[in-house]
């Protein structure tokens, strides 16, 4: 994999470089509306940007934000993001008012030497993401055409590395495209957890749908020691066992699926042993911690139990590697926080090579305090560190040479 180190080597003063991120933050509604209530991504751009910027690169940063839909949307401006990532670079980021257009070259005309300079969110445009390669190509042409033939490309947004999309692939075979240090660390990260890791290897596995995880499950379960499963999508296995589930969440669909899991050789599943119900899904809703075989009817499993809690943390304390994908309950509601932060701060405190994926995941940790610092690696990437573990091809990586 070309990264941009091999380009920094190569000496990019006064080079223009465009630069694929994922600056995909959640933005509060209601009262704190357009504000950034998680700048985690923002962060974890600002080794590749402040490398490039020290090295006095011209640096053009394309990214989208929220779902557009291939039209301008003021709520889906890129705006705040060049906002606050100036303020955590400490220099001024420029920002263009669109993707391609007068704005965007003026933009890119005024910037110079360790600048940087920001494009509005590039789905505004629908080429950014159509299954028309010819529509993609044009898109990238007119990226190419704004930076200048001469530019190199690095790609830094690792959650976007799983799409086809233009500003992702099509341009990345149109110059001469690095892997951002970002993308690197990911990439080195998530490829010891496919390869031979040290063991015990422990995965643990909540959110809400078995649906999006069946092929994770698939790939990791033949290479793990354990897998823990929590979150929503234990009452599925819960129910192949037999067991009444009540109101929680259930996908009828995949009880036989999670049948043939449970009796894969080895029997490396573990399923919660208690679980915390709940009268509705409310955050003052009567709660009460009941066995997991025992759930009554019309209530609703939000977390896992305090003893569940206990068996999971002694778990990945003995681990000597843990992947952790999904919260152990709805922890964004505090009744049922406690699950997701006992499991969570038990893998933090582990001596273990930690790696959380899911965006859900990244932003529990952050949002129940524990120490981001003690993880060895908190994906950014959701989609696309499920897809590189599942052992999909990623074409946001192969164009790297990967
Ligand atoms: P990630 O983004 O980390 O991959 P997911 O998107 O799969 O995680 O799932 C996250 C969501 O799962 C959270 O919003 C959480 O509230 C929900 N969840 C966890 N446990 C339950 C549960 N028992 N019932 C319903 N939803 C749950
Ligand atoms: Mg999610």
């Amino acid at each position: 994999m070309r990264t941009v180190d091999d380009l920094l080597d190569s000496g990019v003063a006064g080079r223009t470089v465009l630069l694929r991120a994922d600056l995909n933050v959640p933005l509060g509604d209601g009262s704190d509306s357009g504000t950034i209530t998680d700048d985690g991504r923002i962060r974890a751009a600002l080794p590749t940007l402040q490398a490039l910027q020290d090295a006095g690169a011209r640096v053009v940063v394309t990214a989208h934000l929220g779902r557009p839909e291939g039209l301008p949307d003021p709520a889906s401006s890129l705006a705040p993001v060049a906002t606050r990532l100036g303020e955590l670079l400490g220099a001024e980021v420029a920002a263009a008012t669109d993707v391609v257009g007068d704005s965007a070259r003026s933009t890119v005309r005024g910037l110079g030497d360790g600048d940087i300079a920001m494009l509005e969110n590039v789905r505004f445009d629908p080429r950014e993401t159509s299954k028309d390669q010819a529509e993609r190509a044009a898109l990238a042409d007119e990226l190419v055409e704004l930076v200048g033939t001469d530019a190199a490309f690095v790609s830094d947004g690792f959650g976007v590395v799983h799409r086809e999309q233009a500003s992702v692939v099509d341009v990345a075979v149109r110059l001469p495209a690095h892997a951002g240090r970002l993308v690197r660390r990911e990439v080195e990260a998530l490829r010891t957890l496919t390869g031979d890791p040290d063991r015990p290897y422990v995965v643990v596995l909540g959110g809400s749908k078995v649906s999006d995880k069946l092929a994770v499950i698939e790939s990791l379960l033949p290479r793990v020691d354990t897998l823990l499963i929590g979150g929503g999508m234990c009452f599925t296995f819960l129910a192949a066992q037999g067991h009444a589930v009540g109101s929680s969440l259930l996908e009828r669909g995949m009880i036989e699926t999670c049948k043939g899991l449970l009796e894969a050789p080895g029997g490396k599943i573990a399923l919660p042993s208690d679980v915390v119900i709940a009268s509705e899904f409310a955050a003052d809703a009567d709660t009460r911690t009941v066995p997991a075989d025992d759930v009554p009817d019309g209530w609703t499993g939000l977390d896992i139990g305090p003893d569940t809690v206990q068996r999971f943390a002694s778990s990945v304390t003995a681990a000597a590697t843990t992947f952790w994908n999904g919260p152990m309950g709805v922890f964004e509601m505090s009744p049922f926080a406690a699950g997701t932060r006992g499991v969570a701060q038990a893998i933090a405190d582990s001596t273990a090579f930690t790696v959380v994926g899911g965006g859900d995941s990244a932003a529990a940790v952050r949002a129940l305090g524990i120490d981001e610092s003690c993880f060895s690696h908190i994906s950014t990437g959701g989609g696309a560190s499920l897809e590189f573990l599942e052992g999909k091809p990623l074409p946001g990586l192969a164009v790297l040479g990967e």
